[in-house]
């Protein structure tokens, strides 16, 4: 395989509130670091919502999956979103459901941070597992550290505790980097294995 072959990239990952609260940024770091990933900005801050809000999607097509993703949740248990949240819209549910994000971002400070290497995106993901910690793999640091699940969180009316924040392709990596971070705060450095692994 040749290098121009090879995708050199840069993600965005975050480790929530609960996350930094359970005293877990460190673990979390552990496995970045084990995995070959290089660290290049990382800071502790206490986000702002609009900081927030700008930082998460809002286009109607994010807005209608999480809408679809709650309702079809409340359908399995079945529960009545209208007598649970007051409406059974799928876009309203949505902007609930995003405005318990917000809330859940804005709780504590965050640990954010660029992370680079090759497939970057695709593994900082696999190292997080899948949204819902109860389905989360184990070995993920979602499926080792927490069992949240959908129906627990909408019972609370909140966001699902997941501990950690990753992009989920180009474009939101692109977005979320320069959202939080001046491109003089990105380092740049070579590991030792780069020979080696890469
Ligand atoms: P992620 O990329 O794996 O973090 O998942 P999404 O981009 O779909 O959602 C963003 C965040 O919103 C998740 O990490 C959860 O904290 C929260 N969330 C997503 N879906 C739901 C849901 O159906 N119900 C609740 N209560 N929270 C959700
Ligand atoms: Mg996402």
């Amino acid at each position: 395989m040749t290098k121009s072959v090879l995708r050199e990239e840069r993600t965005f990952m975050m480790v929530k509130p609960d996350g930094v609260r359970r005293g877990l940024a460190g673990e979390i770091i552990r496995r970045i670091e084990q995995r070959g990933l290089k660290i290049i900005a990382c800071s502790l801050a206490a986000p702002k919502r609009a900081e927030i809000d700008k930082h998460y999607p809002k286009d109607a097509k994010w807005i209608r999956r999480v809408g679809e993703k709650t309702l079809s949740t409340f359908a399995q248990y079945n529960i009545n979103p209208k007598k649970e949240i007051g409406t059974d819209d799928i876009e309203k549910i949505g902007r609930i459901v995003r405005e318990w994000l917000l809330d859940y971002m804005t709780s504590g400070p965050v640990l954010k941070m660029v992370i680079e290497g090759v497939h970057a995106i695709d593994m900082v993901r696999k190292l997080c597992g899948t949204t819902i910690p109860l389905a989360a793999e184990l070995g993920s640091i979602r499926g080792d550290f927490s069992a949240d699940s959908p129906i627990a969180a909408q019972s609370a009316m909140r966001a699902i505790h997941n501990l950690v924040h990753a992009s989920e392709n180009i474009d939101e990596a692109n977005h979320e980097i320069k959202l939080w971070f001046k491109s003089a705060d990105l380092h740049s450095y070579r590991r030792v294995e780069e020979e080696l692994m890469i």
